[in-house]
């Protein structure tokens, strides 16, 4: 199920905050169901824009969207929580509750104001852990050869006191006394299509109509902590820059019984002083002395396998591209090497000693060459 979030709100990729707010409650109030009654595109659509929104309003799940799409962590097909049950009883509002603050603060805006301020609470059930992005930057040998690292992640964990249940240890479960235990909540609200009648479940007990008598003193009842936790985790030999590393279940701690999140691991890898990556083949060049290109010798070439000697033939040519077999990088998930390939950048000395000089002259006589060039041809072209 690919869905363009910015094409349902008709903005643009870069679009700002603001921007894409303005679109989302032009277009929640041309679709809200209040003004569509029973018009099933309209519920559709504003199902999808809210959905959109709910994305595109957060910072975080923006930015992942814009990495992964709406197949990314976190936008299952369920993505948006709140609009199920949607049509059947109403409008939920539920969603508008758990959201950063932009949602509330819309509706807030479309329906005059808080009210009664009883606060519509979902009905508890399994609350999957959130994933977590981590970025992690590596050198250019750790990428190619793989590295273990530690990273610190701070995220939600289930509290160790309460064992995630939400109540201080020895107390007692009691009936709930915003909703006297029936779990349920009727909340009649003013709002810009009139007035509003639901029941939706208590938001105290969620739904349960029984709370702890104390909550546990340590998470406030939250079932979970923010902790920093130290996560080991095996980069392979071969990862590249920009590529994610994904490990099932060190995200954020779920609650009441959901699963965990997952984390993303973004790799940034730094570029080399020594070698230009291209797959899994590096690149590299070596400097030559003149002499050496014409007569032939034996340079030193860096690898990532070490220093090695590198055997240039006689009469080598500035450019010329040598190929080192296999000492390249490790390939990810396969087996095999890729090649290194040396440029050979022939040097042709700046300043040379008199007696130096006296041996050039000689090879160039024996060569046919004029050396002592045009008057002023030169210094003309070079404008000194
Ligand atoms: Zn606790
Ligand atoms: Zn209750």
């Amino acid at each position: 199920m690919a869905k363009d979030y910015y094409s349902v709100l008709g903005v643009s990729k870069t679009a700002t905050d603001q921007d894409i707010k303005k679109a989302y409650r032009k277009l929640a109030l041309q679709y809200h169901p209040d003004k569509n009654t029973g018009d099933k595109e309209s519920e559709a659509k504003f199902k999808e824009v809210n959905e959109a929104y709910e994305v595109l309003s957060d910072k975080q799940k923006r930015s992942t969207y814009d990495q992964f799409g709406s197949a990314g962590p976190g936008f299952g097909g369920s993505g948006f929580g709140g609009a199920q049950g949607f049509g059947a009883q109403g409008f939920d509002f539920s969603s508008f509750n758990g959201g950063a603050g932009g949602f509330a603060d819309i509706f807030e805006t479309f329906f005059g104001g808080g009210g009664s301020g009883q606060r519509r609470g979902a009905k508890r059930g399994p609350q999957a852990g959130d994933d977590i992005e981590f970025e992690l930057k590596l050198t250019f040998e750790e990428a190619a050869f793989g590295v273990e690292k530690e990273l610190s992640v701070t995220k939600f964990v289930s509290c160790s006191r309460c064992h995630a249940t939400g109540a201080e240890p020895g107390s007692k479960s009691i009936t709930c006394k915003t909703c006297g235990g029936t779990g349920e909540v009727r909340v009649i609200r003013q709002t810009l299509f009139g007035q509003m009648a639901s029941v939706n479940p208590c938001g105290e007990c969620y739904g349960e109509g029984r709370v702890h008598e104390q909550k546990c003193t340590i998470c406030n009842g939250s079932t979970r902590v923010r902790k920093t936790e130290k996560i080991r985790v095996k980069i392979p030999a071969g990862v590249d820059n920009d590529s994610t590393v994904r490990l099932n279940g060190k995200g954020e701690d779920g609650r009441f019984g959901g699963p965990a999140g997952d984390l993303y691991v973004h790799i940034r890898v730094a570029p080399s002083k020594v070698f230009v990556r291209n797959g899994y083949d590096v690149h590299s060049e070596v400097h030559v002395h003149m002499l050496q290109a014409v007569l032939g010798g034996a340079v030193n070439v860096q690898t990532l396998k070490g220093d090695m000697e590198l055997k240039v033939p006689a009469g080598t040519q500035s450019g010329r591209v040598f190929k080192l077999k296999e000492l390249g990088i490790e390939k990810l998930r396969s087996s095999g090497l890729g090649d290194h390939y040396v440029k050979v950048i022939v040097d042709i000395p700046m300043k040379v000693s008199r007696k130096e000089k006296d041996l050039y002259d000689q090879l160039a006589k024996e060569a046919g060459l004029e050396t002592k060039g045009k008057d002023g041809l030169f210094s003309k072209f070079m404008g000194n």
